[in-house]
């Protein structure tokens, strides 16, 4: 085991002291790279996830009264503490999650960016007064901390999906329960002491990874004293949720699953298509939920497309993220694995025709090869699912009725990508995707200060920019005799 991974607290952090699950329960944590058991990781209780929730409400009155600036500085601190010790926090994500290094790095950069927002935006929680249209009153409306939040994080971006929620909480003035996936609890393990050293008081960010989240999840939801759960996941969980959520009116944010199609028109700038297309399906390996799902390319364009795209796939190096050279990693397991490649055969048996990858690679770790699929049916189940790893599927289309057609043809509405070389063009296409997020010739569009969240069954509410505290505030309005 490395040094670095060695000297990361494995026990739930509840209330600002370390301690094992109440019944001594653990798992253990693998190395995608070499399916190698890297750490041992306390695995909380339903008993666990309410003595968090109580220690997340005995902090929440001093916490909430803190002035906005020093719960801003805290934050501060927090990022700064992400900069600095990056390449160990990179470590930590490469080796439980699997990503290259160059992944892990932008994933910090971003993470970060969070924290430095969420302290710039804690003192702009700003309401307002005005005269009622009749007269008789003042209208007095001003945001105050919605109370005690559950945050549930997803294995794919380990840090960044937890920074993303504990940011806005913080400035917000919430305090929160941390339930991170079971595949990447260590980088939120060290996250939570990390913030601690920052200046959270105790109690203020707890963190419970678990195996049993069905459990602690839900035995949280049902405390009457959480107000809020914000989660990131799979749109089958978070329907679960929500669900549950109803039970007690919870305030909800839902970061759920996409499929996102990538348009490219025939008057693309082609070479600047597949670039985009490189960043918008390569970024961490294909395991993202923004990730271009389905490449729908103009007639005239398909065929040169592919092979364009084809040729820089067949180029990435695929090796584990500890070595700096490589340009992707393993997905996150083997049940991912053999879906993917299920997903590839299937697809190549249907006609589509795969002009690189395709395979896994023979030896230690869940490797896949980067992989381009072209003349793929439009009736491929393929273009249905998440596929969530190294896999570019090229379908074709003749009009731009048809492009929109075929890019809505989904219950999912996170983010589109769209390549034209003229901006009317391009502007009137994104407008008539349903998307929450829409990339104009440009395959990076995540940013701390840009709201993020989806349509339709991608989820509620947004993540990121103002909009992003908002989401951990609520409204009270005091109708004044003045
Ligand atoms: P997942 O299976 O839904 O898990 C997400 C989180 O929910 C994990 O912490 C997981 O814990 C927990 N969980 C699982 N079952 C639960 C239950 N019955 N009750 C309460 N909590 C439960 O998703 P994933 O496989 O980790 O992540 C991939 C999915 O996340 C994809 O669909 C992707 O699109 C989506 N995603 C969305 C965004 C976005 O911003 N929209 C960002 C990233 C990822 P365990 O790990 O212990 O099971
Ligand atoms: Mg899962």
């Amino acid at each position: 085991m490395s040094d670095v991974i060695a000297k990361i607290p494995t026990d739930l952090s509840i209330g600002g002291s370390w301690q094992p699950a109440s019944d001594g329960e653990r798992f253990d944590v693998h190395d995608p790279a070499t399916g190698e058991v890297i750490a041992s990781v306390a695995s909380g209780s339903a008993e666990d996830a309410t003595a968090a929730v109580a220690a997340a409400d005995a902090a929440a009155a001093e916490w909430r009264a803190t002035p906005p600036r020093e719960r801003g500085e805290v934050l501060r601190r927090a990022y700064q503490a992400i900069i600095d010790r990056r390449d160990e926090l990179a470590e930590v994500i490469v080796r439980e999650s699997g990503k290259s290094w160059g992944d892990a790095i932008g994933e910090l950069t971003y993470s970060a960016e969070f924290y430095r927002w969420y302290g710039e935006e804690a003192v702009r929680a700003i309401g307002g007064i005005s005269m009622a249209p009749g007269g008789d009153k003042r209208i007095i409306a001003q945001h105050r901390p919605v109370g005690v939040s559950v945050l549930v994080t997803p294995w794919n971006f380990p840090a960044a999906m937890a920074t993303r929620k504990i940011g806005p909480a913080l400035a917000a003035g919430c305090t929160v329960v941390l339930k991170p996936a079971s595949d990447t609890p260590l980088t939120a393990l060290l996250l939570g002491e990390m913030l601690t050293e920052a200046g959270a008081p105790a109690g203020v960010v707890n963190v419970i990874p678990s195996r049993r989240s069905g459990a602690t999840v839900g035995t949280m939801l049902q405390d009457p004293r959480v107000r809020k759960v914000s989660f990131t996941g799979s749109t089958e969980v978070g329907r679960m949720l929500l669900e549950q959520a109803a039970q007690q009116i919870l305030n909800c944010s839902m970061e759920l699953g996409g499929n996102a199609p990538f348009v490219v028109f025939g008057d693309a700038d082609l070479d600047a298509a597949v670039e985009g297309a490189m960043v918008a399906k390569m970024r961490n390996g294909g395991e993202s939920c923004i990730a271009a799902n389905r490449f729908l390319v103009h007639d005239s364009v398909a065929e040169e497309f592919s092979r364009k795209l084809a040729e820089q796939m067949g180029a990435l190096k695929l090796g584990p993220g500890m070595d700096k050279s490589n340009d992707v990693g393993p997905v996150i397991n083997e049940g991912a694995r053999e879906e993917i490649a299920g997903m590839v055969d299937q697809s190549a048996s249907g006609g589509a025709k795969v002009l690189v990858g395709g395979k896994s690679p023979s030896g230690p770790g869940w490797f896949y090869e980067p992989t381009v699929l072209s003349r793929v049916d439009r009736d491929d189940p393929l273009l249905a699912h998440e596929i969530f790893g190294p896999v570019a599927p090229v379908t074709s289309f003749s009009s731009d009725d048809e492009a929109i057609e075929l890019a809505n043809a989904t219950e999912f509405g996170l983010a589109a990508y769209v390549y034209s070389g003229d901006l009317a063009h391009g502007l009137r296409a994104c407008e008539a995707i349903e998307a929450g997020i829409v990339g104009l010739n440009r395959g990076f569009v995540s940013d701390p200060a840009a709201p993020f969240g989806g349509m339709k069954q991608s989820g509620l509410g947004r993540e990121g920019a103002h909009e992003g505290l908002l989401e951990f505030l609520e409204t009270q309005y005091i109708a004044a005799a003045w």
